[in-house]
């Protein structure tokens, strides 16, 4: 039980960095964009299909992307 126990806190734990880092990059991202006004340029544009056989995009993606500080945005218009 000992064994079963120590692997289920080193689990606990780097979960807990894990959504830490995540809280953090988050973070980040968040106060850059307060002191960022985002200058977006478009990544990439692509069409969604619904099944590989239609002709017609039933969808479209859009990514920017801020010249300034890297911030991505993902735009999907259905
Ligand atoms: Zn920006």
């Amino acid at each position: 039980m000992l064994h079963f126990h120590t692997a289920q806190r080193a689990v606990a734990n780097y979960q807990k960095s894990e959504r830490k880092s995540r809280f953090m990059h988050w973070i980040v991202n968040y106060i850059r964009s307060l002191f960022c006004k985002h200058d977006f340029e478009q990544l990439l544009s692509s069409d969604l299909y619904a099944h590989s056989s239609d002709s017609m995009p039933c969808g479209h993606r859009y990514v920017y992307r801020c010249k300034k500080c890297g911030y991505t945005q993902k735009i999907v218009i259905w």
